[in-house]
């Protein structure tokens, strides 16, 4: 892949754009150690990151919707933090967007067409929602094409293409069993392209801001795991970087909705929370300008980063399910640790959903069920 500095010529530079819309230099700095510590970073990698946003293009940016309910648009739109808004919208040109862009029908898709004749292996594309593979691709078209038709073209001729959420990802909801439509993942029809894959129901825009920001800065994609997924974003499991994990370590447990322990902040575990199988950087990038993530406001994880989670995860209110070869003995982190190195060792993501749907009991439930029963 190319210098993040040969794209868009003829465009202000990231920091150019961002002065033009008033961001002062204090909050690009602000963004700027954000950015660094999305990346996980150190903080003084922030200068640096600075200085290559002074000197870099704005990427083109497509976003295609597909099989979808708009939540990562959501995510994006809700992009927050000091003015983040605005430097989304500016260290992004978002040339193509079916719900934000001001163009419909015919003139729409020229906008779309127009980006991938001129900016050939250029533009960055953001695909959203699942491909539906069935019957011709016929459930779901745009524009009179089918999603897999529109995808092969855009997706095919970008510099990279971002799979923005649990369905872009590995198909998500619309791809749950029976899979009417034979919904897919960009990752399933795709190739040729870098793909970096972005899981999570919705995905979190930092992470899709920290990617295009690793590229402008770094002249490269980030590193990922098996997954595709970067591991500055989804390489720390959500149980080891929870506020509640104190509690979970002391055996300090929810047990009801609005319980004393609930009241108090303990730990979600017994009202399944599925944050010791779940790998995103939710505890540290938040949500909601950065003022809390769904554990932290009292909800358990139900694990929409991991593979084929409506399948895997579910019910979402149980206790965590199995995972073949831990034994019924297995605490919560001895499951995390396995899944951790069965990632690693590349097993696929329907061996570790078919692992998924046995039944252990943790190790503090069995002490817990010893002394109820004294
Ligand atoms: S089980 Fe859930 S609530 Fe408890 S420490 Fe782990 S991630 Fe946090
Ligand atoms: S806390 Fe869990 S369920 Fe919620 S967004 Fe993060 S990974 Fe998804």
């Amino acid at each position: 892949m190319g210098e993040g500095k040969d794209l868009r010529d003829s465009s202000p530079t990231v920091y150019q754009a961002l002065r033009q819309r008033g961001v002062s230099r204090r909050d690009f700095m602000k963004f700027c150690s954000l950015m660094a510590a999305t990346l996980a970073l150190p903080a003084s990698f922030a200068p640096k990151i600075a200085e290559a946003l002074e000197k870099a293009k704005r990427p083109s940016l497509v976003w295609l919707e597909f099989q979808d309910c708009c939540g990562n648009t959501e995510s994006f739109l809700r992009a927050s933090n000091p003015t983040v808004v605005d430097i989304v919208l500016d260290v992004l040109s978002v040339d193509y967007h079916e719900t934000i862009m001001a163009p419909a029908g015919k003139d729409a898709e020229k906008s779309l067409q127009d980006v991938v004749k001129n900016q050939k292996g250029k533009y960055i594309c953001v695909v959203e929602g699942a491909i539906p593979t069935r019957d011709g691709g016929v459930y779901c078209c745009v524009g009179g094409r089918a999603a897999i038709d529109i995808a092969k073209e855009v997706c095919g001729n970008s510099l990279a293409t971002i799979a923005m959420g649990a369905c872009a990802w590995d198909g998500g909801i619309p791809s749950a069993n029976p899979n009417p439509t034979g919904a897919v993942g960009v990752k399933d029809v795709i190739s040729g392209v870098p793909i970096i894959n972005l899981p999570g129901c919705p995905a979190n825009v930092v992470n899709l801001t920290g990617t295009v920001v690793h590229y402008l800065t770094f002249g490269s994609l980030p590193l990922t795991d098996n997954n595709g997924a970067p591991l500055f974003g989804y390489g720390t499991r959500i149980h080891d970087a929870c506020q509640r994990r104190a509690h979970y370590d002391a055996g300090r447990y929810v047990r009801q909705w609005g319980d004393e322990g609930h009241r108090n902040g303990w730990c979600l575990y017994y009202m399944g929370c599925k944050g010791p199988e779940t790998y995103k950087n939710c505890p540290t990038a938040l949500w909601n300008d950065r003022t809390s993530w769904p554990v932290g406001a009292g909800h358990n994880c139900i694990g929409c980063a991991s593979p084929k989670f409506w399948d895997t995860m579910t019910p979402f209110y149980s206790r965590l399910a199995s995972i073949p070869g831990f034994g019924v003995e297995s605490t919560a982190d001895k499951v995390g640790l396995g899944l951790a190195i069965a990632t690693a060792a590349g097993v696929t993501a329907h061996a570790i959903a078919r692992a998924g749907r046995k039944h252990i009991r943790h190790e503090d439930e069995e002490k817990t069920a010893k002394t109820e029963d004294k």
